[in-house]
């Protein structure tokens, strides 16, 4: 998003992409692990700054005070999020305009390499693409890609579970971490709603689908209707479940691969915190 020169301050017509902050809460018995987390902000720079409820109250319209504990929650002003569908066709958009070409059924894909450089993109359905340079990043895939030209990233990438209501009459206006998960809203009102304690209630089916029992989905929207006020019980809209991709270390991983010239990868997680557990 930066490369592209994105910014969502002062242009209505990215309404898609907000940074207007975040805020993290833990259930009560888990304060020292919040503790851990704002040290640990602090500590590499990123600005994290604890709130009480009451300046909760004052300061972030749109949630319920009460459901916060008393030794308070993390506010982190430069929070993020971005509707990745927007993203994709905005993007998309400025590629064709600048003379770009979109493939969108090229079928499994590879590089080819040769004599210390990148030569091709192989694909199933094209036939090999000829390129001066390639960026691998097919997501949870590229651990296993660039072990090929003998490189090796460590891989946590789990599966996760997201929920999107149906849109609400009055969208709050901001991200929120709290003991259930995150809650995002999206450009038309909905709320994005996901948690990391899900995750182990995922069933992968012998025919690679995925399932989720239909009680963690009413507890995931409880918990949401839970921490925002003004807002009528929520209804699932959609339902995705898939690879989240994360490096080993959930360091962001970008650069030139290896000795292989014009050939570069790209592995980034979404940001995870210090402290991050399971319910
Ligand atoms: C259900 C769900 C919903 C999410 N919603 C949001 C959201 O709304 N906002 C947000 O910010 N984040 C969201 N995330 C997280 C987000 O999806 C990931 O952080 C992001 O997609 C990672 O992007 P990526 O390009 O690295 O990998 P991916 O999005 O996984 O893309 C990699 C692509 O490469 C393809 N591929 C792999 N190997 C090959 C191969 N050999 N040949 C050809 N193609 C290959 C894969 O099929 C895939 O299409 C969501 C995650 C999940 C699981």
């Amino acid at each position: 998003m930066i490369a592209t020169g994105l910014s969502w301050q002062g242009s209505p017509q990215l309404n898609w992409l907000r940074f207007d902050g975040g805020l993290r809460w833990q259930a009560a018995d888990k304060a020292q692990i919040l503790h851990q987390v704002h040290v640990h902000e602090v500590a590499y720079g990123y600005d994290s700054q604890l709130l009480t409820p009451d300046e909760v109250a004052v300061r972030i319209p749109g949630i319920d005070a009460a459901a916060i504990p008393a030794f308070g929650a993390i506010w982190n002003p430069g929070e993020g999020w971005v509707d990745l569908s927007s993203l994709i066709n905005y993007l998309t958009a400025g590629l064709i305009e600048l003379g770009g070409e979109v493939i969108t059924d090229a079928g499994i894909a590879f590089v080819k390499a040769s004599a210390g450089r990148v030569r091709a993109i192989a694909t199933e359905r094209y036939g090999d693409i000829d390129v001066d340079a390639a960026l691998l990043a097919t997501g949870s895939n590229v651990p296993h890609m660039v072990a090929g030209f003998g490189v090796t990233i460590p891989d946590a990438t789990t599966t996760a579970l997201l929920i999107k209501t149906r849109p609400d009459r009055k969208p709050a206006a901001r991200r929120r971490e709290c003991a259930a998960g995150v809650v995002a809203t999206h450009p038309d009102g909905a709320f994005a709603v996901d948690a990391d304690w899900a995750t182990p209630r995922i069933e992968v089916r012998p025919d690679g689908t995925y399932g989720v029992p239909a009680e963690t989905i009413e507890e995931l929207l409880a918990e949401a209707s839970h921490v925002l006020t003004d807002t009528p019980s929520l209804s699932v809209e959609t339902c995705g479940i898939g690879p989240k991709p994360v490096p080993g270390d959930g360091e962001p991983v970008l650069g030139r691969l290896g000795d292989v010239g014009g050939l570069h990868c790209r592995l980034h997680p979404q940001r995870r915190h210090a402290g991050d557990d399971h319910r």
